[in-house]
């Protein structure tokens, strides 16, 4: 924990209760790695206590920090690589397995630069579910010591699939050439292994450094047999452990729920396996039904939303409106680089309330309001750190400092409006996390960045060689895929999620 205080001095401060247009400005002290006590102009003033830091607040918005809900580090590398890809030939192309074992500077550059990345757009907590390729200590170790290193919050979760086919593999023709079936297929692995991995790591780093938690993650009931997703939700039980998994992300996932389950539903499934329960956040939910959103309130699973990798990867767009509705508590994520191509909440803020107004021609009743909540509380109780999400008493000091002189928030109207919908992140000053300032000015205090370009370079030459290689492995299961797709999109299913109706 580190020692001494912080006083943010004359901030406006976005906070429970505080009007969320024109909060009013007041002093937060922070002391060690929570919020000491907050004070308005109506009480008496701080004393600045011996040894602390003053930062001033004066024409700045101070906010809880971000919480990115659904992530991935594994292919922060790959950005602004692909695009007009479906699904399936994306992971193909970006998934790690098919890229194989990486070096330890490529493990590091990769976590870090997502983590700084998501740093200097205001994100302090993000929840990694990562497949560690190989599965082991070592390079476990690697990526959460980068994690300490740069100071992010990190939920971390070993992502698991035993059954490693694509999604999209049950409408594949049977008669497809080895290497494509090599590709598209694989060998399935043991269940009990990998759970009896996960557990060791879990006894093995207790307690985890400072700002690191743990996560589970099936990869997705569809990828994963049954003994898999019992065996995480009984982890989950003993543990006190969230859970996060990918459900209903594409239309195959879908059409393959109502091929392989009895009753074809993903989220009765889930149910089925104890998965079902308040500690379980989904991402995407993009095909599910009003049936199943109705499962999802009554057991309090929540939904994390990836708005922009949805759209990018053709996977259209969630019911966010019926969701908010049916009261599912919602969480937002920004995905990984391969399918977003940045961490920056503040887009996925924006893509949240821009969707859910054009869900519908009359008000929904769903505002920016529900989009900041959704980054910051919601986040904060998908990832089940209820000391996180707000600015109050007693809170961990995860604090976001934005520059209302910047012309996004000239003339200043509305702090929550103006945060979803005139941010970008370029206003992003100031970011403690763990009452430690790990941005300041809009520099990183805990990387030196010159350096960081220089570690980066180094490894992409042998990335850009191997991912080459793997295009070009790749190439003849891309017609494949295609006209599975195609043949998919004409299937009627019963809902239709791309943008422009059916
Ligand atoms: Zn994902």
């Amino acid at each position: 924990m580190p020692d001494g205080a912080l006083l943010i001095r004359g901030a406006r401060v976005l906070r429970p209760g505080a009007d969320p247009h024109r909060p009013p400005v007041a002093d937060v002290l922070i002391a060690g790695d929570r919020i000491a006590a907050i004070r308005t102009a109506h009480d008496p003033p701080f004393d600045l206590p011996v040894g602390a830091e003053m930062i001033e607040g004066a024409g700045r918005l101070l906010i809880p920090g971000l919480v990115s809900a659904h992530y991935h580090s594994y292919d922060a590398l790959l950005k602004g690589r692909f695009e007009d890809m479906p699904f399936d030939v994306w992971a193909l192309h970006s998934q790690p397995a098919y890229l194989g074992r990486r070096s330890k500077a490529e493990l590091r550059a990769r976590t870090l630069l997502g983590a700084m990345e998501a740093l200097k757009a205001g994100i302090t907590t993000i929840q990694d579910m990562n497949s560690l390729v190989p599965q082991d200590e070592e390079t476990l170790d690697i990526i959460l010591s980068a994690y300490a290193e740069v100071g992010i919050r990190v939920v971390f979760s070993i992502a698991l699939r035993d059954l490693p086919d694509l999604d999209i593999a049950p409408f594949l023709p049977p008669d497809l050439p080895p290497d494509v079936a090599a590709l598209v297929g694989g060998a399935p692995r043991d269940p009990a292994a990998d759970l009896a991995f996960v557990e060791a790591q879990l006894k093995r780093l207790a307690p985890l450094p400072p700002r690191l938690h743990w996560a589970l993650s099936p990869s997705g009931p569809q990828r994963s047999s049954r003994a898999l997703l019992e065996g995480i939700a009984e982890l989950s039980a003993r543990y006190h452990l969230p859970v996060f998994t990918h459900v209903y992300e594409t239309r195959a996932q879908l059409a393959k729920a109502r091929r392989i389950y009895p009753d074809g539903s993903m989220i009765r499934h889930m149910a089925e396996v104890g998965l079902l329960t308040p500690r379980t956040t989904i991402a995407h939910a993009v095909h599910i039904t009003d049936d199943e959103i109705a499962l999802l309130a009554q057991a309090g699973t929540g939904v994390v939303l990836n708005p922009v990798s949805n759209l990018k990867l053709k996977n259209g767009v969630a019911p966010l409106v019926a969701m908010k509705r049916a009261g599912v508590r919602l969480a937002l994520g920004c995905d990984n680089n391969s399918c977003s191509d940045c961490q920056n909440l503040f887009q996925a803020m924006k893509m949240f309330a821009l969707l859910a107004s054009g869900a519908d021609a009359n008000p929904t009743g769903v505002l920016a309001c529900d989009a900041v909540e959704a980054a910051t509380a919601g986040g904060a109780q998908a990832v089940a750190l209820p000391d996180i999400g707000a600015v109050a008493p007693g809170m961990k000091a995860d604090l976001v400092l934005l520059d209302l002189d910047d012309l996004a928030w000239q003339p200043f109207a509305s702090a929550a409006r103006q945060l979803v919908h005139c941010e970008t992140g370029r206003g992003v000053q100031t970011v403690i996390v763990d009452g430690r300032v790990v941005l300041r000015g809009g520099r990183l205090t805990t990387v030196n960045e010159a350096a960081f370009r220089a570690e980066l370079a180094e490894v992409m030459e042998e990335l850009e060689r191997d991912h080459a290689a793997l295009s070009a492995r790749a190439a003849p299961a891309i017609p494949v895929l295609l006209e599975a797709n195609e043949k998919l999109s004409r299937v009627d299913l019963g809902m239709w999620r791309l943008v422009g109706g059916a």
